[in-house]
C-alpha cells in the first residue's frame, strides 16, 4: 500500500517485545494471554506517548518550533514523556496540568520537574484557556511554541500507532503468532485509532477492543472512529469508514478517571505477583481488570488468544500508594 508516511525522530526503543504470560494464563484458566510491552519504550520510564512523540517532535522541528506545550491531568504520562522528548531535542517545554499544585511532588509531577518542564496548574480554569495564555506569552517572548493536544491524539500522533501495527504484524509473522483480540486502555483515543487503522492497512485479522478509562463507550467510539478516518486521509488513503471496527467497552470505568477501586487493585497485584510486570493505576489496571472479568464470565474463552497492549504509566504508581496498598 502506498502510504504517505510523515517523518519521525527516534525516541522509543522499538520494536517492543511481545511476551507470553504463562503464569497469568494458568491462573485465570482461560485463553492464552500475551502482552505487547509498550511500557518499555524507554523514554523516561516509557509508555505509549513515546511513539506519538516521535512523529509530533519531528513535525515541531519541521516547522522550526523551539518549545513544546501540552496539557494533561495531574499524573499525565503524556506530559512527562513530552518533557523528556523536549529535553532530548533541546526544546523548551511547558505543561498545563489540571488542578492545584500538590503539596508533595510525586510520580509524574516529580519527573516533569526533574525533566525541566515549566508546570502551570489550571486552578479550576479550563486547560484550553491556560494553554491559550501560555502560547500567547511564549510568542510574546519571541519563541515559536508547538501545541500538542491532550494525549498527543491528533492525526500526527495516531500515525505512530499505524506504524506500530506494521511492526506488530511483522512480529506476528516472524514469531508465528496470531490473536483473536488486542485489548488496550483507551482514553483520548489516538492509540486505538492508530491500531484500528493499522489493523485495516496491514491485515491484522483479530479484533481491537478499547477499554475506556473515563468516557462512555458511544462517545469514545465516535472519537476514535473520527480520528482513524482523519488519520487515513492524512496518510493519503481513500477515506475508509472504520466505525464498525471500533469496539469500546466502558464497563470498567469503575469509580472514574484515576480512581482506584478493588478491580484495579486486584489487576495490579495479580499482574505483579504472577508475571513480575507493573501496571499503572489510571489506565492499564482498568484494561487488565476488564480482561480478568471478561475471562471470568466467559466472554474470552479457552482456545482463544488475547494480546494485552501495555501502554505504560507505571511512573504514577507511587502517587497512588494510599489507594494501592490498604
Ligand atoms: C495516555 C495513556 C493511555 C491512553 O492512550 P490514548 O491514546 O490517550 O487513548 C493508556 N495508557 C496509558 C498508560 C497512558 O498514559
Amino acid at each position: 500500500m502506498n502510504l504517505n508516511f510523515p517523518k519521525s525522530v527516534p525516541l522509543a526503543h522499538l520494536p517492543t517485545p511481545i511476551e507470553k504470560l504463562d503464569r497469568l494464563t494458568k491462573f485465570l484458566n482461560g485463553p492464552d494471554l500475551y502482552i505487547k510491552r509498550d511500557d518499555l519504550t524507554g523514554l523516561a520510564t516509557g509508555g505509549n506517548k513515546s511513539r506519538k512523540l516521535e512523529y509530533l517532535v519531528a513535525d515541531a522541528l519541521n516547522h522550526g518550533c523551539d518549545h513544546l506545550v501540552t496539557v494533561g491531568s495531574r499524573q499525565s504520562n503524556h506530559c512527562r514523556q513530552t518533557a523528556a522528548a523536549a529535553a532530548k531535542y533541546g526544546l523548551g517545554c511547558s505543561v498545563i496540568l489540571s488542578g492545584n499544585k500538590p503539596k508533595q511532588r510525586l510520580g509524574n509531577v516529580l519527573l516533569d520537574e526533574i525533566l525541566g518542564a515549566h508546570i502551570y496548574w489550571t486552578n479550576g480554569r479550563s486547560r484550553a484557556d491556560v494553554m491559550g495564555e501560555v502560547l500567547h506569552d511564549l510568542k510574546a517572548m519571541g519563541r515559536l511554541p508547538y501545541p500538542i493536544p491532550v494525549g498527543g491524539s491528533n492525526v500526527i500522533g495516531s500515525t505512530s500507532y499505524v506504524a506500530a501495527m506494521d511492526e506488530f504484524t511483522q512480529q506476528l509473522k516472524s514469531q508465528h503468532l496470531n490473536f483473536d483480540f488486542i485489548v488496550l486502555a483507551s482514553s483520548s483515543g489516538g492509540t486505538q485509532a492508530g491500531i484500528v487503522l493499522g489493523s485495516h492497512i496491514y491485515g491484522f485479522s483479530g479484533e481491537v477492543l478499547g477499554i475506556s478509562v473515563d468516557s462512555s463507550a458511544e462517545q469514545l467510539q465516535t472519537q476514535v472512529a473520527a480520528l482513524a478516518t482523519a488519520t487515513a486521509t492524512h496518510l493519503g488513503l481513500d477515506s475508509t469508514s472504520v466505525l464498525e471496527h471500533v469496539k469500546v467497552n466502558d464497563d470498567y470505568v469503575g469509580e472514574g478517571y484515576a480512581k482506584v477501586g478493588e478491580p484495579e487493585r486486584e489487576a495490579i497485584q495479580i499482574m505483579a505477583q504472577k508475571e513480575g510486570i507493573l501496571l499503572d493505576p489510571v489506565y492499564t489496571s482498568k484494561a487488565v481488570a476488564g480482561i480478568i472479568d471478561l475471562i471470568r464470565w466467559g466472554a474470552f474463552t479457552r482456545g482463544q488468544s488475547i494480546l494485552f497492549w501495555h501502554t505504560g504509566g507505571t511512573a504514577s504508581l507511587s502517587a497512588f500508594s494510599h489507594t494501592l496498598v490498604l
